[in-house]
Protein backbone atom coordinates (compact mmCIF):
# COMPACT_ATOMS: atom_id res chain seq x y z
CA UNK A 1 0.00 0.00 0.00
CA UNK A 2 1.25 3.45 -1.03
CA UNK A 3 1.42 5.69 2.05
CA UNK A 4 1.15 9.78 0.73
CA UNK A 5 2.96 11.75 2.64
CA UNK A 6 2.54 15.29 2.70
CA UNK A 7 5.75 17.60 2.54
CA UNK A 8 5.93 21.04 3.65
CA UNK A 9 9.55 22.59 3.77
CA UNK A 10 7.86 26.13 5.28
CA UNK A 11 10.49 28.97 6.03
CA UNK A 12 14.83 29.35 6.43
CA UNK A 13 16.28 26.25 6.86
CA UNK A 14 13.37 24.11 6.57
CA UNK A 15 13.71 24.39 2.56
CA UNK A 16 17.44 22.71 3.07
CA UNK A 17 16.67 20.07 6.20
CA UNK A 18 13.42 19.04 4.36
CA UNK A 19 15.08 17.95 0.83
CA UNK A 20 17.79 16.12 2.91
CA UNK A 21 15.38 14.36 4.80
CA UNK A 22 13.86 13.47 1.60
CA UNK A 23 16.92 12.50 0.02
CA UNK A 24 17.26 9.72 2.93
CA UNK A 25 13.67 8.47 2.71
CA UNK A 26 14.17 8.15 -1.41
CA UNK A 27 16.91 6.41 -1.18
CA UNK A 28 15.23 3.37 0.80
CA UNK A 29 12.95 2.87 -1.91
CA UNK A 30 9.36 1.96 -0.22
CA UNK A 31 6.08 2.64 -1.19
CA UNK A 32 5.73 6.25 0.10
CA UNK A 33 4.84 9.53 -2.43
CA UNK A 34 5.25 12.73 -1.55
CA UNK A 35 3.50 15.70 -1.72
CA UNK A 36 4.67 19.14 -1.38
CA UNK A 37 2.22 21.49 0.46
CA UNK A 38 3.12 25.32 0.96
CA UNK A 39 3.57 27.13 4.28
CA UNK A 40 4.75 30.16 6.18
CA UNK A 41 6.21 33.81 5.72
CA UNK A 42 7.02 33.38 2.14
CA UNK A 43 3.19 31.97 1.42
CA UNK A 44 1.73 34.50 3.39
CA UNK A 45 3.52 37.28 1.63
CA UNK A 46 1.97 36.05 -1.64
CA UNK A 47 -1.77 35.02 -0.81
CA UNK A 48 -2.11 36.66 2.28
CA UNK A 49 -2.70 33.58 4.38
CA UNK A 50 0.52 31.46 6.39
CA UNK A 51 -1.58 28.06 5.92
CA UNK A 52 -3.41 27.67 2.65
CA UNK A 53 -6.81 25.58 2.95
CA UNK A 54 -5.07 23.11 0.59
CA UNK A 55 -1.87 22.50 2.86
CA UNK A 56 -4.15 22.07 5.88
CA UNK A 57 -6.33 19.51 3.80
CA UNK A 58 -3.33 17.99 2.22
CA UNK A 59 -1.92 17.34 6.07
CA UNK A 60 -5.23 16.38 7.18
CA UNK A 61 -5.54 13.21 4.08
CA UNK A 62 -2.15 12.41 4.40
CA UNK A 63 -1.12 9.46 5.88
CA UNK A 64 1.79 11.76 7.59
CA UNK A 65 3.60 15.04 7.22
CA UNK A 66 6.94 15.87 7.16
CA UNK A 67 7.23 19.53 8.30
CA UNK A 68 9.90 21.83 8.37
CA UNK A 69 9.79 25.64 9.87
CA UNK A 70 7.75 28.42 9.63
CA UNK A 71 9.36 31.93 10.66
CA UNK A 72 7.26 34.79 11.88
CA UNK A 73 3.87 32.87 11.33
CA UNK A 74 4.83 29.97 13.23
CA UNK A 75 1.88 29.76 15.30
CA UNK A 76 -0.29 30.56 12.53
CA UNK A 77 1.12 27.70 10.48
CA UNK A 78 2.27 25.06 13.19
CA UNK A 79 -0.80 25.57 15.65
CA UNK A 80 -3.29 24.68 12.88
CA UNK A 81 -0.89 22.04 11.47
CA UNK A 82 -1.24 19.98 14.66
CA UNK A 83 -5.05 20.41 14.41
CA UNK A 84 -5.50 19.16 11.28
CA UNK A 85 -3.21 15.76 12.28
CA UNK A 86 -5.30 15.80 14.92
CA UNK A 87 -2.56 15.22 17.77
CA UNK A 88 -3.13 14.25 21.17
CA UNK A 89 0.22 13.56 21.79
CA UNK A 90 3.96 15.45 21.38
CA UNK A 91 6.98 12.96 21.43
CA UNK A 92 10.39 14.13 21.83
CA UNK A 93 13.05 12.24 22.09
CA UNK A 94 16.61 13.65 23.80
CA UNK A 95 19.13 11.37 23.61
CA UNK A 96 22.75 11.76 23.33
CA UNK A 97 25.23 10.77 20.78
CA UNK A 98 28.64 9.80 20.38
CA UNK A 99 30.66 12.62 18.76
CA UNK A 100 28.35 15.21 19.91
CA UNK A 101 29.61 17.89 22.74
CA UNK A 102 26.70 17.10 25.45
CA UNK A 103 26.25 18.82 28.69
CA UNK A 104 25.37 15.36 29.88
CA UNK A 105 26.16 12.72 27.22
CA UNK A 106 24.45 9.64 29.06
CA UNK A 107 21.23 11.26 28.11
CA UNK A 108 18.21 9.19 26.95
CA UNK A 109 15.21 10.21 27.33
CA UNK A 110 11.81 10.35 25.48
CA UNK A 111 9.13 13.20 26.67
CA UNK A 112 5.65 11.87 25.98
CA UNK A 113 3.85 15.39 26.15
CA UNK A 114 0.03 15.82 26.21
CA UNK A 115 -0.56 17.83 23.12
CA UNK A 116 -4.58 19.20 23.45
CA UNK A 117 -5.14 21.02 26.28
CA UNK A 118 -3.19 22.25 30.29
CA UNK A 119 -2.27 26.07 29.94
CA UNK A 120 -2.12 26.28 26.51
CA UNK A 121 -5.68 25.22 25.70
CA UNK A 122 -6.67 29.56 24.66
CA UNK A 123 -8.51 30.63 27.85
CA UNK A 124 -7.21 33.38 28.70
CA UNK A 125 -9.21 36.37 29.76
CA UNK A 126 -8.57 40.38 30.41
CA UNK A 127 -10.81 41.39 33.59
CA UNK A 128 -9.52 44.60 34.01
CA UNK A 129 -6.87 47.12 33.55
CA UNK A 130 -5.01 45.44 36.46
CA UNK A 131 -6.02 41.73 35.98
CA UNK A 132 -5.55 38.90 33.46
CA UNK A 133 -6.52 35.03 34.27
CA UNK A 134 -6.37 31.81 32.42
CA UNK A 135 -8.18 29.01 32.83
CA UNK A 136 -6.39 25.65 32.65
CA UNK A 137 -8.25 22.77 31.18
CA UNK A 138 -7.49 19.23 32.29
CA UNK A 139 -10.12 16.26 31.53
CA UNK A 140 -9.58 12.77 32.45
CA UNK A 141 -10.71 11.02 28.79
CA UNK A 142 -7.23 13.78 27.58
CA UNK A 143 -4.96 12.18 30.51
CA UNK A 144 -6.27 8.94 29.84
CA UNK A 145 -5.70 8.85 26.66
CA UNK A 146 -2.37 9.87 26.95
CA UNK A 147 -2.17 7.22 29.32
CA UNK A 148 -3.39 4.51 27.06
CA UNK A 149 -0.12 5.81 24.27
CA UNK A 150 2.34 5.52 27.03
CA UNK A 151 1.55 2.01 28.08
CA UNK A 152 1.27 1.00 24.29
CA UNK A 153 4.85 2.97 23.86
CA UNK A 154 6.31 1.25 26.41
CA UNK A 155 5.13 -2.34 25.91
CA UNK A 156 5.87 -1.96 21.91
CA UNK A 157 9.29 -1.36 22.97
CA UNK A 158 12.33 -3.19 24.18
CA UNK A 159 13.70 -0.43 25.74
CA UNK A 160 11.74 0.13 28.02
CA UNK A 161 9.81 -0.90 31.43
CA UNK A 162 8.00 1.90 32.26
CA UNK A 163 7.29 5.58 32.66
CA UNK A 164 7.40 8.08 34.91
CA UNK A 165 4.75 10.69 35.35
CA UNK A 166 5.96 14.32 35.98
CA UNK A 167 3.16 16.86 37.70
CA UNK A 168 2.38 19.36 40.49
CA UNK A 169 -0.42 17.47 42.16
CA UNK A 170 0.46 18.48 45.82
CA UNK A 171 0.07 22.44 44.68
CA UNK A 172 -2.64 22.07 41.70
CA UNK A 173 -4.83 19.19 43.49
CA UNK A 174 -7.86 19.42 41.34
CA UNK A 175 -6.04 19.96 37.75
CA UNK A 176 -2.59 18.30 38.32
CA UNK A 177 -4.22 15.89 40.40
CA UNK A 178 -6.97 14.79 37.43
CA UNK A 179 -3.94 14.58 35.29
CA UNK A 180 -2.10 11.92 37.83
CA UNK A 181 -5.08 10.13 38.65
CA UNK A 182 -5.88 9.37 35.14
CA UNK A 183 -2.77 8.51 33.69
CA UNK A 184 -1.37 6.40 36.70
CA UNK A 185 -4.98 4.80 37.16
CA UNK A 186 -4.58 3.71 33.29
CA UNK A 187 -1.37 2.68 34.14
CA UNK A 188 -2.29 0.73 36.58
CA UNK A 189 -5.03 -1.08 34.82
CA UNK A 190 -2.30 -2.08 32.48
CA UNK A 191 0.23 -3.26 34.41
CA UNK A 192 2.76 -0.68 33.31
CA UNK A 193 5.20 0.59 36.02
CA UNK A 194 5.13 4.07 36.88
CA UNK A 195 7.39 6.67 39.56
CA UNK A 196 5.83 9.85 40.10
CA UNK A 197 8.27 12.80 40.34
CA UNK A 198 6.88 16.47 40.65
CA UNK A 199 8.17 18.70 38.01
CA UNK A 200 10.37 21.48 39.78
CA UNK A 201 12.06 17.87 41.46
CA UNK A 202 12.12 16.60 38.03
CA UNK A 203 14.04 19.96 36.46
CA UNK A 204 17.19 19.53 39.47
CA UNK A 205 17.19 15.86 38.90
CA UNK A 206 17.37 15.67 34.92
CA UNK A 207 20.05 17.59 35.04
CA UNK A 208 22.17 16.15 37.84
CA UNK A 209 21.52 12.73 37.09
CA UNK A 210 19.38 12.13 33.35
CA UNK A 211 19.63 8.12 33.76
CA UNK A 212 17.38 7.60 36.40
CA UNK A 213 14.31 8.74 33.87
CA UNK A 214 13.32 6.98 30.59
CA UNK A 215 9.97 7.96 29.23
CA UNK A 216 8.59 11.13 31.00
CA UNK A 217 4.54 11.69 30.72
CA UNK A 218 3.98 15.10 31.20
CA UNK A 219 1.26 17.81 31.35
CA UNK A 220 1.27 20.09 28.01
CA UNK A 221 2.89 23.16 29.49
CA UNK A 222 5.81 20.51 31.74
CA UNK A 223 6.28 18.90 28.89
CA UNK A 224 7.12 21.97 26.43
CA UNK A 225 9.07 23.59 28.93
CA UNK A 226 11.38 20.19 30.55
CA UNK A 227 11.85 18.80 26.80
CA UNK A 228 13.78 22.14 25.86
CA UNK A 229 15.50 21.85 28.95
CA UNK A 230 16.72 18.35 28.32
CA UNK A 231 17.92 19.35 24.44
CA UNK A 232 19.87 21.48 26.31
CA UNK A 233 21.73 18.40 27.86
CA UNK A 234 22.26 16.54 24.62
CA UNK A 235 23.61 19.64 22.51
CA UNK A 236 21.11 21.36 20.88
CA UNK A 237 18.78 22.24 18.52
CA UNK A 238 20.01 20.94 15.32
CA UNK A 239 19.51 17.50 16.31
CA UNK A 240 16.11 17.32 18.14
CA UNK A 241 13.31 15.62 16.16
CA UNK A 242 9.60 15.58 16.79
CA UNK A 243 6.23 14.25 16.39
CA UNK A 244 2.90 14.55 17.15
CA UNK A 245 0.53 12.02 17.02
CA UNK A 246 -3.14 11.37 16.31
CA UNK A 247 -5.63 8.91 15.70
CA UNK A 248 -5.18 8.31 12.22
CA UNK A 249 -2.32 10.58 11.25
CA UNK A 250 0.85 12.55 12.45
CA UNK A 251 3.10 15.36 11.93
CA UNK A 252 6.75 15.16 12.38
CA UNK A 253 8.87 18.12 12.72
CA UNK A 254 12.59 18.80 13.86
CA UNK A 255 12.63 21.01 17.12
CA UNK A 256 14.64 23.87 15.56
CA UNK A 257 13.00 27.01 14.26
CA UNK A 258 13.89 28.91 10.87
CA UNK A 259 17.02 29.27 12.23
CA UNK A 260 17.31 32.82 10.12
CA UNK A 261 20.97 33.66 10.93
CA UNK A 262 21.89 30.68 8.91
CA UNK A 263 19.23 30.19 6.47
CA UNK A 264 20.20 29.95 2.78
CA UNK A 265 24.01 28.75 2.89
CA UNK A 266 23.01 25.48 2.77
CA UNK A 267 24.91 24.55 6.63
CA UNK A 268 22.45 23.70 7.78
CA UNK A 269 22.40 20.56 9.96
CA UNK A 270 20.30 18.03 8.50
CA UNK A 271 20.01 15.48 11.95
CA UNK A 272 17.06 16.42 13.37
CA UNK A 273 14.82 16.28 10.31
CA UNK A 274 16.30 13.10 9.77
CA UNK A 275 15.51 11.78 12.58
CA UNK A 276 12.08 13.26 12.23
CA UNK A 277 11.67 11.20 8.78
CA UNK A 278 12.69 8.13 10.91
CA UNK A 279 10.13 8.52 13.46
CA UNK A 280 7.74 8.73 10.21
CA UNK A 281 8.93 5.50 9.24
CA UNK A 282 8.85 3.77 12.92
CA UNK A 283 5.04 5.46 12.51
CA UNK A 284 4.40 4.46 9.14
CA UNK A 285 5.42 0.42 10.55
CA UNK A 286 9.06 0.57 8.92
CA UNK A 287 10.66 -0.22 12.16
CA UNK A 288 13.54 -1.86 10.51
CA UNK A 289 14.58 1.35 8.39
CA UNK A 290 13.94 3.90 10.71
CA UNK A 291 16.20 1.36 12.79
CA UNK A 292 18.46 2.04 10.10
CA UNK A 293 18.36 5.37 9.42
CA UNK A 294 18.82 6.13 12.96
CA UNK A 295 21.98 3.62 12.59
CA UNK A 296 23.31 5.73 9.96
CA UNK A 297 22.90 9.49 11.73
CA UNK A 298 24.51 7.74 14.63
CA UNK A 299 27.66 6.85 12.98
CA UNK A 300 27.90 9.83 10.64
CA UNK A 301 27.75 11.39 13.89
CA UNK A 302 30.43 9.46 15.63
CA UNK A 303 32.95 9.63 12.22
CA UNK A 304 31.86 12.66 10.58
CA UNK A 305 31.36 14.53 8.26
CA UNK A 306 29.79 16.92 10.43
CA UNK A 307 28.13 20.85 10.37
CA UNK A 308 29.15 23.85 11.60
CA UNK A 309 27.65 23.29 14.27
CA UNK A 310 28.65 20.10 15.63
CA UNK A 311 32.45 21.69 15.05
CA UNK A 312 32.70 20.48 11.29
CA UNK A 313 32.88 21.76 8.43
CA UNK A 314 30.82 20.29 6.00
CA UNK A 315 27.65 21.62 4.57
CA UNK A 316 24.08 20.29 4.34
CA UNK A 317 24.47 18.19 1.14
CA UNK A 318 28.06 16.48 2.86
CA UNK A 319 26.25 15.34 6.18
CA UNK A 320 23.10 13.98 4.34
CA UNK A 321 25.16 12.08 1.29
CA UNK A 322 27.39 10.52 3.62
CA UNK A 323 24.16 9.47 6.06
CA UNK A 324 22.89 8.03 2.45
CA UNK A 325 25.62 6.09 1.42
CA UNK A 326 26.02 3.89 5.20
CA UNK A 327 22.27 3.22 4.02
P1 LIG B 1 12.61 30.70 14.78
O1 LIG B 1 11.92 31.94 15.21
O2 LIG B 1 12.22 30.24 13.41
O3 LIG B 1 12.58 29.62 15.81
P2 LIG B 1 15.26 31.26 15.78
O4 LIG B 1 16.06 32.49 15.51
O5 LIG B 1 14.68 31.01 17.12
O6 LIG B 1 14.15 31.13 14.64
P3 LIG B 1 16.11 28.56 15.68
O7 LIG B 1 15.87 27.85 14.41
O8 LIG B 1 15.20 28.29 16.82
O9 LIG B 1 16.22 30.09 15.38
O10 LIG B 1 17.63 28.31 16.06
C1 LIG B 1 18.28 28.88 17.18
C2 LIG B 1 19.79 28.82 16.93
O11 LIG B 1 20.19 27.47 16.69
C3 LIG B 1 20.24 29.62 15.71
O12 LIG B 1 21.47 30.25 15.98
C4 LIG B 1 20.40 28.58 14.65
O13 LIG B 1 21.38 28.92 13.69
C5 LIG B 1 20.80 27.32 15.41
N1 LIG B 1 20.23 26.17 14.71
C6 LIG B 1 18.95 25.76 14.75
N2 LIG B 1 18.74 24.69 13.97
C7 LIG B 1 19.92 24.43 13.39
C8 LIG B 1 20.37 23.45 12.44
N3 LIG B 1 19.53 22.52 11.94
N4 LIG B 1 21.66 23.49 12.05
C9 LIG B 1 22.51 24.39 12.55
N5 LIG B 1 22.16 25.33 13.44
C10 LIG B 1 20.88 25.36 13.86
MG1 LIG C 1 13.49 29.35 17.82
Amino acid sequence: MTHQIAVIEGDGIGQEVIPAAIEVLESLDLDLEFVDGEAGDAVKADTGEALPQETYDLAADADATLFGAAGETAADVILPLRDAVDSFVNIRPAKAYPGVDAVRPETDLVFLRENTEGVYSGHEDDLSDDLSTLTRVVTTSASEKLAAFACDYVEDSDDHDGFSVVHKANVMRKTDGRFRDGVVGVADERGVETDEVLMDAFATHVCLDPEQFDVVVCPNLAGDVLSDLAAGLVGGLGLLPSANIGDDNALFEPVHGTAPDIAGEGIANPTATILSAAMLLDHLGYSEESQRVETAVESVLAEGPRTGDLGGNADTDEMTAAIVDRL
